[in-house]
């Protein structure tokens, strides 16, 4: 029986895509996530422990921060249409923040999940992803 070689990615676009996807960073072949936020434990395919990220409040950030440059200029646009009572303005904006911030929220960690693997962050310093794909 042939050991499972991982399809290590070849850069740190490469490994990022895959957490913005969803998938694992590493092997690009299962989900990342057991639950909305929380990652799965060791992948079930290539053995990577997921629990030694410390994505800590950079993906929340990073959901805010896109969210209010989608929503500065519709806010900018829906606040000079006249027309627009400002009750509906107000409801337009919550709900397409709440929309935007939920969606975010998973690439986001997904993403930084993979940043910190690939740069050999936090608990990954003794297996960093770039030394392991031979690009370090
Ligand atoms: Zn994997």
């Amino acid at each position: 029986m042939t050991p499972f070689l991982p399809d290590l990615p070849h850069s740190l676009s490469a490994a990022m895509r895959r957490g913005l996807l969803g998938k694992c960073p590493r092997c690009g072949g299962v989900h990342l996530f057991a639950r909305f936020l929380k990652p799965v434990d060791r992948c079930p395919l290539c053995g990577q422990d997921w629990t030694l990220h410390a994505a800590d409040d950079f993906p929340p950030y990073v959901a805010i921060l896109i969210t209010g440059h989608i929503l500065a200029p519709v806010m900018i646009v829906l606040g000079s249409a006249t027309a627009i009572p400002m009750w509906v303005t107000v409801a337009i904006a919550l709900i397409l923040a709440v929309v935007l911030l939920l969606s975010l929220l998973q690439p986001a960690k997904g993403a930084i999940i993979a940043l910190q693997w690939w740069m050999g962050m936090q608990g990954f310093a003794e297996r960093p992803g770039k030394q392991e794909a031979g690009i370090a």
